[in-house]
């Protein structure tokens, strides 16, 4: 499938603008120029959930790679088809694309880390890496370039009611009499002993839940996405195709019923716990909960992260900034040598205060 791409173009020297965290607005790569970002109104429009369903239903099935042409060079190439931003292959000039989805990003968060920023938050948290491989604090003190890269996430607000039946457990003591042994001497005590008495219980617990934030991208895995949050919503901005140019940027990838799912799994920790405080006692079951959320909302959001990624002994290892907050995350390697080195030290200290213990007397 074709798809034009659009780039925005310096009123000074005709090179192209990008998007520029440090000045939270549009800047030209060439002659650093800037073209201010008009900012309207911050309210974002929260959708209801049962629209959302009908209009992913509707939408055209799009799962071919996109062809797009440069504007620039006149170039084609292919990205995947929920690329909405990217370069061109061959000149390196931002190439926005439409989205190929019926529910699009009506609002996002703007990048404020610049690329230096984020590898200095890099550098430190690679730093504090105790049993890092020599070789990967190398790479990462180096040159390195990250990617900026804008995330697709979901946001459900949506009220329950949850009938529940449980177990309430109260705490109470018995006195027994045990046997002990006082000086050699088998001897009768009287001693406490706690006791539970449970009794069953139902109840229904009523609830509201406001924003709740979910990664909405399938290409990378939730756990990191996760890492490296909060996010503060606070910031968001009217969705503007200018915040993207510089950056490449993904649209959905779950959709909004999953999506709907794991925040299903957030509400119920917090409703499990209210239940519990419902059933009060000293100690609590849970059998059986049955919720129904209504009211359900939605809105679709893009939050910005500076990637890095190192190969290292045949493992790829990937880093994810947030580029909102700095927060870091991502696996880490751990240098075989250097614990069996630390492993050593420790050792040969143990044996030399054995060996101090045994010549002292
Ligand atoms: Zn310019
Ligand atoms: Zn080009």
């Amino acid at each position: 499938m074709k798809f034009e791409a659009i780039n925005f173009t310096c009123p000074n020297c005709g090179g192209y603008m990008i998007f520029s965290p440090k000045d939270g607005e549009m800047k030209c790569d060439f002659c650093d120029t800037i073209d201010p970002i008009e900012k309207g109104d911050s309210e974002t429009r929260e959708h209801d959930y049962y629209d959302g369903l009908d209009l992913e239903e509707n939408q055209p099935q799009l799962s071919d790679d996109k062809e797009i042409s440069c504007p620039k060079c006149g170039g084609s190439f292919t990205t995947q088809p929920h690329i909405l931003s990217s370069h061109c292959h061959y000149c390196g000039t931002p190439t926005i694309t439409k989205s190929i989805r019926s529910i699009t990003p009506e609002s996002l968060l703007p990048f404020i880390l610049t690329q230096k920023e984020a590898k200095e938050r890099l550098h430190r948290w690679i730093g504090s890496l105790w049993f890092a491989p020599t070789v990967f604090i190398k790479y990462f003190r180096g040159d390195e370039e990250l990617q900026g890269l804008y995330i697709p996430h979901w946001s459900y607000d949506s009220s329950t009611h949850s009938i529940y039946n449980g177990e309430r457990g109260d705490t109470y003591y018995v006195t027994v009499r045990q046997r002990v042994m006082v000086n050699g001497k088998e001897e009768f005590r009287n001693v406490q002993e706690a006791r539970i008495n449970w009794t069953p219980v139902d109840g229904s617990v009523s609830l509201a839940f406001d924003d709740i934030i979910i990664g909405g991208c399938e290409t990378l895995p939730r756990a990191l996405i996760e890492s490296i949050s909060p996010w503060n919503v606070g910031g968001l901005v009217h969705f503007d195709q200018r915040y993207l140019s510089g950056f490449e940027a993904e649209e959905y990838s779950t959709p909004l019923e999953r999506g709907f799912e794991y925040a299903k799994d957030e509400m119920s920790r917090t409703i499990r716990n209210r239940i519990k405080s419902d059933i009060g006692g000293d100690e609590q079951r849970i059998h059986n909960v049955n919720t129904q959320y209504d009211d359900i909302l939605y809105k679709n959001m893009l939050f910005p992260i500076w990637t890095a990624t190192f190969k290292w002994k045949d493992k790829s290892y990937r880093y994810l900034i947030n580029a909102q907050t700095g927060r870091v995350a991502g696996d880490r390697p751990y240098s075989v040598a250097k614990i069996a080195f630390l492993v050593a030290i420790i050792l040969s200290i143990l044996a030399a205060a054995i060996y101090y213990d045994q010549n002292r007397g």
